[in-house]
Order: structure tokens, then C-alpha cells, then sequence
């Protein structure tokens, strides 16, 4: 392998004469530089490896950024190079390239089974993105695959293969490289499948030595038809490659000698009405089989191949399948978006290179949900949608876009969900929010204490774990329902009245549909059966007195109000004798029949229950979003005329809004007045006494 890059910048020079080839030489010493003590599994300089790549890389004539990856893309990976470096030297265009094909190469497969391989190929097409980095890392994976046979290791011969076969030649064929595609798919299969691939070369060597007159036979009876014509051509004949011959034995079940199609023939012309020229005389001379012909002219294929497609029957009853195309569908067909690619470029500005790349892609996979051709019928948008991450076993699971570790969780068992601790991510703890990213391997921490948190619903995006954490929720839910009607039933009621309502037990359950001892509990605890209603009917006492009163006008707790120590969903009330605020210290209070009643922690109410500890529930104000609470102030205010209006244009600077105001006296100098106000917290309160204090006609303002 040579050791400059003389003969590179030559063969770019030849297809971009103006380009500016001395970021190649720079690239080149620096990888030199970066790769000297390291060889490879040849023996060979490492840098020959590199070299190679861009080599091939320039025999598809890209552009000088992925050249120049070519030789810069092991740097990273491989040696004590940085990003940063490459940065620094080579600008952002060629270290963007780099680092998708370093983070390429970070991903490996691990797993034989065909799902997982699906996953692979999207993974790959997502975390690639500039289509320039897929183009690379094929070529990169090709001429590591021309190279296989020094890796000593079968194992990983192998598993390089096979990544190769299930990956990358499917990768390759999508964006139309077919002649990358057959030689990844050979390579590989040589090694997969030795026996197969040599009796396959053995096969084809003695029917071609004995075949060759007839291929040469056909090649001249072809050129005589055409010559009727004034057709300007080349006609090839082609040998087909062993994987596919393979793929043929297998999909058709026939054996060699059946194989008539082991040839093909290809008339290239030079221009489209020359194409169909063609096929009109080799349809007038030869017998055809009229379902085998495609028109891929006026079709194209989506990753934009185009060719006529014809099969007849030639000499000796031989199935001749024959491809007829221009020079540039030629050149389109060996290079796919390659060449597509630089037609575009030719045609436009400079800018933006990158996008035009990224939008030809997207283009072909756009077309690509209909197509047989293709192995999935998914679209690339759609795999923008998701991500990939890993298992520390390096299965993928394929998540949606923003997924979390506990859907990752969930998605691997609801077990795992269920008792999820904390989550590593690459190695590092993170916390269980993180938004996960394609490529992500992910270990979960679990634990048997641990139990999900009402909290996770608002990150999970999967519902899978919606469904879960809520399931879990509900039950426990019932369980402090449970544990709450078990304390009010055995506080509220006497031993006697509770061995009376034993006896009642079964037309008790019988009413409220209910079937066991912990539902009848949790219903007392919900409030859906009431103490005052058990021993109304049963007790003939008259209906229990409501310890305190709950203002009418009470906030209803909206689902974005969330008050932690409770479970959602029970329901709760603001006590309208002190009005607690977000931002107040408060406790819960729970009140048969109505669920839990909110003060704030120095509401003298509270006194009331000392006696009664099972009703006291610790809580705190958690997210309450733009809930408008309730809050009362208490006002004098000078007695003279529009001085309430006033009052009313201070409030409302405040952008507070007034839902109530009550005058509780009324002197000849002052009112004392009662306002209540929607505000979102105690500090939002606190403004407008505030703004209330600064105004020369309100005396005193107080929090009520
Ligand atoms: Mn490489």
C-alpha cells in the first residue's frame, strides 16, 4: 500500500480540478502522524487502512470533506487524537463527518436475531444523518471486509460478517450501491458460509469454461440484432455474483443445473430513445417472457435506478436476462446516491451541501414505504421519531423520541419498571427524566423497596408505562383509601355498633356492590360510604355534624394542583377558614365523606383534631401549574366616596383578579372590608398587600 497521497490527489483532481487538495495532505500526515505505531492485522502500516478509504472513496468522487474523513475517520476512535483536534485543524464540516462515523463504529452487533437486525439498520440511518457518514462507514466496512482474512480471530471474523451481510449490504442497497452491496454481501457470505461459497465459485468456473462460447455466442447474436438499427451500444455480459446466486438456489428451490440465469447481459447506449430501440429489436427477434419485463425508465426504482428490464429465450431454450440503460443510469446504478448526488451539486451553489446531501436521502427514503425492493416499510422520518438504546447485553430497544429511562424500564419488563431505582446511562448515573438518545446503552438500578412514583407519569412518553405506573397508583390508592376507612370505622363507631353492622354486613355489601372487607373500607375511607350514613340507617342516630365547615366556593383541585403525601386522585378541599396558598405550610386533613381538607399549618381549626392523629396527614404544595387559589385579605379602608373603586384599580394593576368583597362594618371614617382574590400563590397574595399598603387611602391590609 502506498504511503502518500500523490496518487489520490491526482484521481480528485482528475473529476474536481478546482478543489482544494491540500487539506488532503494535511489530513493524510496528520492521521500518519496519529497512526504510527499501530498496524494492522496485515502487518501493514495502519495508515494504509485509511488511505484505502479515501481512495475508494474518490473512485466515487465525493467531495473533498468526506475524502478527507476517510483518511481522519479511525483518529478519533483509535488513537489519542481528539475531536477538538480535528476541529481545530479541519474545521467543523469534516469534524462533524468524523464524529458520525466514529459514533458509527461505537455500535456493534450483537444479536443473530432478525428484529434486532431491523432495529440496527434504522439505528444506523438515524444516528448517521448526514448521508456522507453512511457512505464512509460503507466503504470503510468494505475494505475492512477485503482485509478480514488477517483478523485471527474466527469469532470475530464472524460476527463482522455477519453485522456486514445483515446490516450494511441491506444499508448499501437502499441508497443504491449496488456494486458495494454485492461485494459486501460476497465477502461476507465467503465467510459465513465457506462450503457454500466455494462450491458455488467451483460451480460457476466450470460453467463458465464450458458456457464461455455461449456467452460469447449470445454477446454476438445480440450485437447482430441490434446492428438492424443505428444504435450507438456496448453489450456486456455479466456473470452474476455467488451470494446472489445463492439467494436464488434458496428462494427458488432449484438446483445449479436449472440455474439458466447464472448470466446476465447488459446493453448500455447512449441515449434514452436508444434504449427503447433496442428492446423493440430484441423483442421482434427473440421470444419473450412478457412478465419478467420491467420498465424502470419511465418507473424509476426509489433510490432512483433506472434501466429496462427484458428476459427471453435465446439459444438452446437459455433464459437470457437482459438490462438495457444509458451511460449515466449506468453510472447511477453503480453509485447510487453518490451519484445522484453529485449531479445536484453541479447544479447549485456551494452552501448548504450538507442539507442538499441530507434532502436527496430523505428524497429516496421518502419513496421507499412502497417499494418491494426495500427490506423495511418504514420511512426515515419515522426513525427520527424514535430512539435506539441499548441493553447492557446490547439488544436494541427501539423507543420513541424523548422516552425516558423508566420507559426504557418498562419496555424490558414491567418488573423492571416497577422496581426501577436509578439508571446508568453510558456508564454514568442519571437522573430517571434524562431524555435517552440513539446509541445510549442503559443500566437499570433496581431495587426490591423501590415502587413507582405518581411523579413519573408526567416524564414517561411510552404507554406502556403510562399504563403501569397508573395501574399501580390505582392500587395504591385503594390501599390508603383501605388503611383510612379502617381507621375511621374504628374510631367513629363503638365495639357494640360495629358488631351490629357485622351482622349487616352481607345487604350492606349487597347495596354498594361490594365484595370484600377492604373494598367496604375503602369505600368508608373515599368517602363513598359515610359513617353519618351507617348510623343513620342502622343506629337511627340523626346525621353527624361536619367538623368543619368546607367553603362552598372551594378551588376544585385540578388535575395540575398536586399535593405531595397524598395519592391522586383523592379529592381535596382548601379550608375556607384560612386559605392556604402555594408557598403556605400545610396540613391535610381528612374528613369522612369528603375527602381531604387542606390548612394552612397555623389554622387555629387544627386545634379541633388534635385528639384524632389518624386524620392528620403530612403534605406539601407540589406543582401547581397556574391554578388560581383563593387567598383573603382583610382591608381598612378610608370611608369616603370612590374610594372602593379605588381599591379595585389597585387590585387589578396587580393583575390579581377580585371574586369577592364583603364589608363587615362600616365606620364613619373607615370600612373594614373582606377581598378575596384569585392568585396563583402566597407571594402573588403578599404583592398585593403590598400594593394595597402604598395607597394613602387604605389604612391597614392583613393576610385573613
Ligand atoms: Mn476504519
Amino acid at each position: 500500500m502506498k504511503r502518500d497521497v500523490t496518487g489520490l490527489i491526482i484521481k480528485v483532481k482528475k473529476y474536481a480540478p478546482a478543489a482544494d487538495t491540500s487539506i488532503l495532505q494535511r489530513a493524510y500526515e496528520f492521521a500518519d502522524q496519529h497512526h504510527i505505531d499501530q498496524k494492522r492485522a496485515s502487518g501493514d502500516p495502519y495508515i494504509s487502512h485509511p488511505v484505502a478509504v479515501a481512495n475508494m472513496l474518490a473512485d466515487l468522487k465525493l467531495d473533498i470533506p468526506s475524502i478527507a474523513t476517510g483518511l481522519l475517520h479511525d483518529t478519533v476512535e483509535d488513537t489519542s487524537a481528539t475531536l477538538e483536534d480535528i476541529q481545530n485543524e479541519f474545521g467543523e464540516e469534516i469534524a462533524y463527518l468524523v464524529n458520525g462515523v466514529t459514533k458509527l463504529s461505537r455500535i456493534e452487533l450483537q444479536s443473530n436475531d432478525n428484529k434486532q437486525a431491523e432495529n440496527f439498520r434504522k439505528l444506523v440511518l438515524a444516528m448517521a444523518q448526514d448521508i456522507r457518514v453512511l457512505l464512509i462507514k460503507l466503504i470503510d466496512r468494505l475494505h475492512n471486509m477485503r482485509t478480514l482474512h488477517y483478523l485471527p480471530s474466527a469469532d470475530s471474523r464472524k460476527r463482522i460478517s455477519l453485522e456486514t451481510i445483515e446490516i450494511y449490504a441491506p444499508l448499501a442497497e437502499r441508497i443504491g450501491m449496488f456494486t458495494v452491496q454485492e461485494q459486501l454481501q460476497d465477502l461476507s457470505f465467503a465467510e459465513l458460509n465457506p462450503e457454500a461459497y466455494q462450491s458455488i465459485m467451483l460451480r460457476v468456473a466450470d460453467f463458465h469454461e464450458k458456457g464461455q462460447d455461449i456467452v460469447q455466442r449470445v454477446i454476438e447474436g445480440l450485437k447482430g440484432t441490434l446492428s438492424e438499427g443505428s444504435i450507438d451500444c456496448e453489450v456486456f455480459g455479466r456473470e452474476k455474483k455467488p451470494y446472489s446466486i445463492w439467494r436464488k438456489m434458496q428462494r427458488k428451490n432449484v438446483n445449479f443445473e436449472q440455474l439458466s440465469d447464472l448470466f446476465g447481459f447488459r446493453i448500455v447506449t447512449t441515449s434514452v430513445a436508444d434504449c427503447y430501440q433496442a428492446l423493440g429489436l430484441i423483442h421482434s427477434s427473440y421470444l419473450v417472457l412478457p412478465q419478467k419485463f420491467k420498465d424502470y425508465i419511465s418507473t424509476p426504482k426509489p433510490n432512483h435506478y433506472q434501466s429496462l428490464h427484458t428476459t427471453v429465450i435465446g439459444p438452446k431454450g437459455i433464459r437470457l436476462e437482459i438490462q438495457i440503460r444509458t451511460t449515466s443510469m449506468q453510472e447511477i446504478a453503480d453509485r447510487g446516491v453518490a451519484a445522484h448526488w453529485q449531479y445536484k451539486q453541479e447544479m447549485t451553489s456551494n452552501d448548504g451541501k450538507r442539507f442538499r446531501w441530507l434532502r436527496s436521502l430523505l428524497e429516496i427514503m421518502d419513496q421507499a414505504a412502497g417499494a418491494e425492493e426495500f427490506l423495511e416499510h418504514t420511512k426515515l422520518e419515522m426513525f427520527q421519531d424514535q430512539v435506539f438504546c441499548f441493553t447492557p447485553k446490547g439488544d436494541v430497544i427501539n423507543l420513541p423520541q424523548g422516552a425516558t429511562p423508566i420507559d426504557f424500564a418498562y419496555a424490558v419488563h414491567s418488573d423492571v419498571g416497577n422496581s426501577c431505582k436509578g439508571a446508568k446511562i453510558n456508564g454514568r448515573l442519571m437522573p430517571l427524566r434524562t431524555e435517552i438518545k440513539s446509541g445510549d446503552q442503559l443500566e437499570i438500578i433496581t431495587s426490591k423497596n423501590q415502587q413507582p412514583s405518581p411523579t413519573w407519569e408526567q416524564f414517561v412518553v411510552t404507554g406502556k408505562a403510562q399504563a403501569n405506573i397508573r395501574r399501580f397508583i390505582r392500587s395504591q390508592q385503594r390501599d390508603q383509601f383501605t388503611r383510612l376507612g379502617r381507621s375511621i370505622y374504628a374510631s367513629e363507631l363503638t365495639a357494640d355498633q360495629r358488631k351490629v353492622l357485622e351482622e349487616h354486613k352481607e345487604s350492606i355489601y349487597k347495596t354498594h356492590g361490594i365484595h370484600n372487607e377492604s373494598e367496604f373500607l375503602s369505600f368508608i375511607g373515599e368517602g363513598k360510604i359515610t359513617i353519618r350514613e351507617l348510623k343513620h340507617k342502622f343506629f337511627d342516630e340523626g346525621p353527624m355534624e361536619d367538623d368543619i365547615k368546607i367553603s362552598k366556593s372551594k378551588v376544585s383541585s385540578k388535575k395540575s394542583v398536586e399535593i405531595k403525601g397524598l395519592v391522586p386522585g383523592m379529592a381535596i378541599h382548601y379550608a375556607g377558614c384560612c386559605h392556604p396558598l402555594p408557598g403556605d405550610k400545610i396540613i391535610g386533613i381528612i374528613t369522612t365523606g369528603k375527602g381531604v381538607t387542606i390548612h394552612n399549618s397555623d389554622c387555629e381549626t387544627l386545634h379541633k383534631y388534635e385528639e384524632e392523629p389518624h386524620r392528620w396527614f403530612d403534605v406539601s404544595w407540589g406543582d401547581t401549574g397556574n391554578t388560581q387559589f383563593k387567598g383573603r385579605v382583610f382591608v381598612m379602608l378610608e370611608n369616603k366616596s370612590g374610594s372602593l373603586g379605588s381599591i379595585a384599580t389597585i387590585i387589578g394593576k396587580s393583575g390579581a383578579n377580585i371574586t369577592n368583597i364583603r364589608v363587615l362594618r362600616r365606620l364613619n371614617d373607615y370600612f373594614d372590608l373582606l377581598i378575596d382574590v384569585d392568585v396563583t400563590d402566597k407571594d402573588k397574595l403578599f404583592d398585593v398587600i403590598a400594593l394595597l399598603r402604598t395607597s394613602s387611602i387604605v389604612h391597614s391590609v392583613e393576610r385573613h
